[in-house]
């Protein structure tokens, strides 16, 4: 579909928040177009529960009434709200480019991918309730840093944030605790992509990330985009995936096209500063709900994943501060002439993708200093 970008909730002025498909730089009103009570609503949760038969026809249905002109609400005079209700958060680490990138620069003595990196998805459980939609403005957040020159931990605003473009997935149908989600179930639970900026402040990481993982250092904000793209719409997209090396175990075995070619890129306050491409990921959407559920977890309407950080081989392919500069030793030049390491207050940072056809919707996210006094947090 031709400038089809996805479905999302919007408002105008005092109106309700309703469900609609944006189309460029217009969005089709799915209540106005008389598509059913399901989109009066202001999360696209009931919707994402009633299943892939119900998301295709929707779809072919939003297809037609485009194709005949339908008018659409323009995008400035709309509100876009968070598109749906986040249940739980999954954060993946699958672009072996990435882990290969932070293992050197945070285990700079050892291997810098872990043993079990090739014969698993690594991931860590985020949290749900703060997950932003794209436009939220995010509160440099403070917190204990300790480099490893200093003698003890110090409190304060984070001085190393940086972002990480991903590409995450939202649970349409749930599944019963106790049965694992086959990755060739993928279609039947999952209904659609969309862009995801993992937030981080390397400085709170790196002090607090061992032995249980990311915790303050990721969970201040996560944005996500205002518009969920369905699968059925990327159905030409899909290609193969890199080659895994070991073979992966049965349940994570997968067979056909399961990398999505979308290529992506990253503007910082004006400037593109990275371009890569989400076919790069070794590990597939697929495996990484396969692994999710192998326990016997359960997943619900809402739940969303996110891929890690989406990094290339090429220089400027990186999705990532921490890597763009390599660890703030070589500064990225904005257009403006200033450079950055990471993050400054007032930067706006805008993640972008496209496939084809089908743009997903952006990411962006301004930073706004600290709430800080002297040596605690301001109340
Ligand atoms: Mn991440």
């Amino acid at each position: 579909m031709r400038g089809g970008v996805g479905f999302g909730v919007f408002s105008v002025g005092d109106d309700a928040p309703r469900v609609g498909f944006r189309v460029g730089e217009g969005i089709l009103d799915l209540v106005a177009a008389g598509l059913g009570s399901v989109f009066e609503s202001s999360s696209l949760n009931a919707f994402l529960a009633l299943g892939r038969s119900s998301w295709e026809d929707t779809v072919a249905r939003v297809d037609e009434l485009v194709t005949v002109g339908t008018e659409l609400v323009p995008l400035e005079s709309a509100t876009a709200h968070l598109p749906f209700e986040v249940a739980d958060y999954v954060d993946f680490y699958s672009s072996l480019e990435h882990a290969t990138n932070l293992g050197r620069l945070f285990r700079p003595d050892a291997e810098p991918l872990l043993p079990n990196w090739r014969h698993l998805p690594v991931g860590y459980h985020g949290r749900a309730g703060t997950v932003v939609v794209s436009g939220t403005q995010v509160v440099r957040p403070c917190g204990q840093v300790k480099s490893p020159q200093d003698a003890e931990p110090r409190f304060g605003p984070s001085t190393r944030l940086d972002i990480e473009l991903e590409l995450g997935f939202v649970v349409g149908v749930g599944s019963r605790l106790g049965e694992p989600v086959a990755a060739s179930a993928f279609r039947d639970h999952v209904f659609g992509v969309l862009l995801v900026n993992d937030w981080s402040a390397r400085d709170i990481q790196a002090w607090e990330y061992q032995p249980l993982g990311p915790f303050l250092g990721k969970s201040f904000a996560t944005s996500i985009a205002a518009w969920v793209t369905p699968l059925v719409l990327l159905e030409d997209r899909f290609v193969a995936s890199p080659p895994q090396d070991p073979e992966p175990l049965p349940y994570l075995s997968t067979a056909g096209d399961w990398a999505v070619d979308l290529d992506l890129e990253v503007e910082l306050s004006g400037t593109v500063i990275a371009r890569g491409n989400a076919r790069s990921l070794y590990w597939t959407m697929s495996q990484q709900l396969a692994h999710a559920t192998v326990n016997g977890s359960s997943i619900r309407t809402g739940d969303l994943f996110a891929s890690g950080t989406i990094s290339g081989v090429q220089p400027g392919s990186q999705g990532s501060l921490i890597e763009l500069t390599w660890n703030g030793e070589r500064p990225v030049q904005l257009a403006d002439g200033s450079e950055r390491t990471f993050l400054e207050d007032g930067d706006e940072v805008v993640l972008r993708g496209r496939a084809g056809d089908v743009e997903l919707g952006e990411v962006r996210g301004a930073i706004v200093p600290a709430r800080y006094e002297g040596n605690e947090p301001a109340r």
